[in-house]
C-alpha cells in the first residue's frame, strides 16, 4: 500500500471496585434504573467527592503492569461540557497530572513479530450516565437517564500512535484487556460497556514522518468491531487521499449493523473543555512504600506465563495463548497439570471438551466449572491405566459436566470399564470374523483396511468399552494366522 497506517487507542475501563468512585454508592451492573445514585452522583449542589482509595490501587496496580512511571503527586480536574448524562455539566478527570505515564504493552500479533506499544498516560475518572431513549434514537419522542453509571471509577489508558494496522489495533486490545483481568481490576466485559475502546487513526504517504490528519472513531464495542472499523476508515480515508481531498479532523460514529463510520461532530480540542484543577479534591500523593507493596503483589502477567506454559511445560504456542485468555483459565489449566503431570493431554481436553462448553475467557465460569481441575485429572488417569477408552471417557465427561460427580464414581456406577479382559476380546473378535468373511477375504487379498473395519465391529459390539489396542492386537493375530 502507499499509505502507512497510523493507530492510537483510547481504552476506557469500568473498575472492579464495589463502590462508585467518590460516593458509597455501588457499582453492581443491571440494577433497576436510578436506585445506585445519592446526591454526589446525582451532582447535586454542595456535595463533596471523596476519592476511592481502592480505585486509586487499581489504577496503580494498572500502571505498575504496563510499567508506567507512578507520578508521586496527582490531582484530579474538571472536565466541561454539558450533556444530559452528566448531571454537574462537568466530569471529574485528570488532566496535567495524570495517576501514571509513558509505559508499554507488549503484543503478540498473529503471523508477525512481537510488537511493543508505548502507552502514554493512564489516568483516574468517573463515568456518566446512560440515555435510554424510547424507540429508535431517530423516532423517540422521549429519552430517560439512568444515573447508576454516574460516578462508577473509570480508568483511561491512551497508547503512543504506534499501531500499524487494523489487525494489530485488535491484537493491542485484545492483550490489553487480557492483562487488565489477570490483574483483576476489570471484568473484560465489552458487550456491557465495562471495557470501552475510542481509536484515532490516520494515513500519510508511505515513508513520510509527518503524521496525517486524524480521525476519531468512537463506540467500537467489540474486538470485531475495532478491526471492522478501522478497516472501513483506511480505506475510506486512501481513497479519499487518492482523489486528492483532505481529511477533515472529527470524530466518527461506528454504525456495526451498517458496516460502516459516518461523521458525529467536529473533533473537540483540549482547550474547549476548560479543564482546571478540581477544587473540592486535594491532589494526591501516593506513598512509595504503597506503590513498592502493590508492585510487589503483580500476579505473573499473562504473556509472561504464556511463554512459561511454552518453556517449562513444552506446550505449542497456540494452547498457550487458548489456556492464557483468562486467569481463571490458565490457573484451572496449571491446577490439572499439577494433579495430572502430561501437559498436552491436559491441554487437549481443557481446549475440546471444558472450551465447548465454557467460554474461555469468562472468569466466573471457568472459577466455577462444576468439573474441578482434579476431577478432570481423574478422568485423565482412568483413561492413562486402561480403566476406560478415550471415547467413553467423553461419555463420562458429559455426565460429570451434568452432576459435578467424579469420574471413577460414574464409571463403577454404569459398569463403563474398559473391557481388557483377554478372553472375553477373543470371543468378540472371532464373533466378528465369523460374521464377516468378507472383510476376511479383503485382507487375504492385501487390503489391510479390512481388518480396522473389523475393529470397528468389535467395538460397536462392545458398546465401546473393548480396549482398542487390544481388539487390533487380537485381530491382526488372527487374521494372518488363519
Ligand atoms: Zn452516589
Amino acid at each position: 500500500m502507499k499509505y502507512d497506517v497510523v493507530i492510537g487507542l483510547e481504552v476506557h475501563a469500568q473498575l472492579t471496585t464495589r463502590t462508585k468512585m467518590f460516593c458509597g454508592c455501588p457499582t453492581t451492573f443491571g440494577a433497576a434504573p436510578n436506585t445506585q445514585t445519592c446526591p454526589v452522583c446525582q451532582g447535586m449542589p454542595g456535595t463533596l467527592p471523596v476519592v476511592n482509595r481502592l480505585a486509586v490501587e487499581y489504577g496503580t496496580r494498572t500502571a505498575l503492569a504496563f510499567g508506567c512511571r507512578i507520578n508521586e503527586g496527582c490531582r484530579f480536574a474538571r472536565k466541561h461540557y454539558y450533556y444530559p448524562d452528566m448531571p454537574k455539566n462537568f466530569q471529574i478527570s485528570q488532566y496535567e497530572e495524570p495517576l501514571a505515564e509513558d509505559g508499554a504493552l507488549e503484543v503478540d500479533v498473529p503471523g508477525a513479530e512481537i510488537r511493543r506499544i508505548g502507552i502514554q498516560r493512564l489516568h483516574l475518572e468517573e463515568d456518566v450516565g446512560k440515555l435510554v431513549h424510547e424507540g429508535t434514537l431517530e423516532t423517540a419522542q422521549a429519552s430517560l437517564v439512568d444515573y447508576n453509571r454516574a460516578g462508577v471509577p473509570l480508568m483511561e489508558t491512551v497508547s503512543r500512535p504506534e499501531i500499524r494496522s487494523p489487525e494489530e489495533a485488535a491484537a493491542y486490545l485484545r492483550a490489553f484487556r487480557s492483562v487488565l483481568v489477570f490483574l483483576g481490576v476489570n471484568d473484560g466485559n465489552m458487550e456491557e460497556g465495562s471495557l470501552r475502546c475510542d481509536a484515532n487513526i490516520s494515513l500519510k504517504p508511505a515513508g513520510r514522518t509527518e503524521l496525517g490528519t486524524k480521525v476519531e472513531i468512537k463506540n467500537l464495542n467489540s474486538f470485531r468491531n475495532v478491526q471492522r472499523a478501522l478497516d472501513f476508515e483506511v480505506k475510506r480515508q486512501a481513497e479519499a487521499l487518492d482523489r486528492g481531498e483532505r481529511i477533515v479532523q472529527e470524530t466518527r460514529l461506528w454504525d456495526a449493523d451498517g458496516g460502516y463510520t459516518r461523521s458525529m461532530r467536529s473533533k473537540e480540542y483540549a482547550h474547549d473543555y476548560r479543564y482546571f484543577p478540581e477544587p473540592d479534591l486535594v491532589p494526591l500523593k501516593l506513598e512509595r512504600a504503597w506503590v513498592d507493596e502493590i508492585r510487589g503483589a503483580l500476579p505473573e502477567l499473562p504473556r509472561a506465563r504464556r511463554q512459561r506454559f511454552v518453556a517449562e511445560l513444552g506446550l505449542p504456542p497456540y494452547d498457550a495463548g487458548v489456556l492464557t485468555q483468562s486467569r481463571a483459565l490458565a490457573e484451572y489449566y496449571e491446577r490439572a497439570v499439577r494433579a495430572f503431570p502430561q501437559p498436552k493431554l491436559v491441554s487437549n481436553w481443557v481446549m475440546s471438551e471444558l472450551l465447548r462448553e465454557l467460554p474461555a475467557d469468562d472468569e466466573r465460569a471457568i472459577a466455577e466449572a462444576p468439573i474441578t481441575p482434579e476431577r478432570l485429572a481423574g478422568l485423565l488417569r482412568l483413561i492413562d491405566d486402561g480403566t476406560i477408552s478415550g471415547k467413553i471417557a467423553k461419555t463420562v465427561f458429559e455426565k460429570m459436566l451434568a452432576t459435578g460427580e467424579d469420574a471413577s464414581a460414574i464409571v463403577q456406577r454404569e459398569g463403563l470399564t474398559q473391557v481388557a479382559d483377554a478372553g472375553a476380546l477373543e470371543a468378540m473378535v472371532d464373533a466378528a470374523i465369523a460374521g464377516n468373511p468378507r472383510a476376511v477375504e479383503d485382507f487375504r487379498k492385501g487390503k489391510t483396511a479390512a481388518a480396522k473395519a473389523l475393529v470397528g465391529q468389535v467395538m460397536k459390539a462392545s458398546g465401546g468399552k473393548a480396549n482398542p489396542a487390544m481388539v487390533t492386537r487380537l485381530v491382526e493375530e488372527k487374521l494372518t494366522k488363519s
